[in-house]
């Protein structure tokens, strides 16, 4: 008999920490502004966080039912049609997870069969390919066009009888992309021609600057093959309180349902409750919000480029992805680049090679997160200022 093998998981041993979340522990060693992991350090919503106490105080401890309580269900029903268009039935097709995080995974492992594939346009949010890894299937990486967009054709040159999803996810994490009406109607009219089904993370559908957030369950024909995925995290500024979701075709949502239920049962059943009201708030609530962000966007964009950073304007979510070369030492990669910039300036990004399958594809890049107080944004300026003239 041999030797046990004491060791991680081979599937564990394919992928690696996530940087995100690593950014964050050496910006709390640095002392520095945290500008890496995407979550706000504003307040959340009085009335949300009030709601979550009357929930807790009215002893509301114990588990909900597992694919999510009928009073956030039906708030989400009620949410997509008023504020997507899109109409849904709860108890068929709504799956309340740990957050989004948890959403994709549940979603992919529900619906993909060990060895499928999908399809992700790159740069990509780092979750996708340890997501594919656990669950068996493969990620295809097919690289934007110019100014990161998306490239149908070189998704259909790269997609083969194995190939069974697309991942999209709009507004965009990392480039701040918000993908346009006719990319979206090309990349459905692809996703049907190929009997695919998309999975979409739709994470940033309220954080977005010019116009309203387009689902593509909207598009014809997509209905039965669209899985969305989002959440109240980046909405209501609670990224810790894990509550996200699942809108899948009713025939693929117990599926969906079991793995859920096995991964982890169930989200907070208070916080659910609290979510549930929330989404029922009035227009003026998004209003005000993208007011705020459109500010943030504003204060980050400039103190990028008076540092030296050229930054185009984000059409959505909270991020900004820029070329570092204008500061990058010879041979410098851009985790080398984020590390002395951390040190050397106290501001912490992320290195743009956590968005690529090849790290060369990221080496200019890094990106900064601004869901942050307009003073700590001032703050993280003229730290860049004071670092970039020095
Ligand atoms: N989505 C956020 C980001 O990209 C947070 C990721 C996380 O830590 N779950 O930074």
């Amino acid at each position: 008999m041999g030797e046990p093998e004491l060791r991680e998981s081979k599937k564990a041993s394919r992928f690696s920490e996530s940087v995100i979340r690593e950014m964050t522990r050496v910006a709390r060693e640095h002392n520095a502004i945290n500008l890496a992991q995407g979550f706000p350090d504003f307040p959340a919503p009085h009335a949300l966080k009030e709601a979550a106490v009357k929930w807790i105080r009215d002893d509301l401890n114990q588990y909900a039912v597992t694919w999510g309580s009928d009073g956030l269900r039906a708030s989400i029903g009620e949410y997509m049609l008023k504020r997507r268009g899109v109409s849904i039935d709860p108890d068929a097709q709504v799956t309340v997870c740990c957050g989004a995080t948890e959403a994709m995974i549940a979603a992919m492992m529900g619906v993909l069969d060990p060895g499928d594939e999908f399809l992700v346009p790159e740069p990509f949010y780092e979750n996708y390919g340890p997501d594919a890894i656990l669950a068996g299937a493969i990620p295809l990486f097919v690289p934007m066009g110019n100014g990161f967009t998306l490239d149908i054709d070189a998704m259909r040159k790269a997609s083969g009888p194995k190939t069974r999803a697309v991942v999209l996810n709009t507004p965009h994490n990392p480039t701040g992309r918000v993908f346009t009406r006719a990319e979206l109607k090309e990349l459905c009219e692809f996703v049907i021609e190929r009997d695919l089904i998309l999975f979409t993370d739709e994470i940033y559908e309220e954080i977005l600057y010019t116009g309203d957030h387009h689902c593509p369950l909207l598009e014809p024909g997509m209905a039965e093959r669209t899985i969305v995925i989002s959440g109240a995290s980046k909405t209501f500024s609670v990224t810790g309180w894990r509550v996200g979701w699942i809108i899948s075709p009713p025939n693929m949502t117990s599926g969906i349902r079991k793995v859920h239920d096995f991964l982890t049962v169930g989200a907070p059943a208070p916080l659910q409750e609290a979510v549930a009201e929330a989404l029922l708030w009035e227009d003026d609530y998004y209003v005000k919000m993208r007011e705020e962000y459109r500010a943030r966007r504003s204060v980050m964009v400039d103190g990028l480029n008076a540092a030296g950073f050229p930054c185009e304007i984000p059409e959505g979510a909270y991020y900004a992805m820029v070329d570092v070369r204008g500061h990058q030492r010879r041979e410098e990669t851009d985790v080398e680049f984020a590390m002395r910039l951390v040190r050397d300036a106290g501001v912490a990004t992320v290195p743009g090679s956590s968005f690529y399958s090849d790290p060369a594809d990221g080496k200019h890049l890094v990106r900064f997160c601004y869901a942050k107080k307009i003073e700590t944004l001032e703050a993280a300026n003229s730290r860049l200022l004071r670092w970039a003239g020095a």
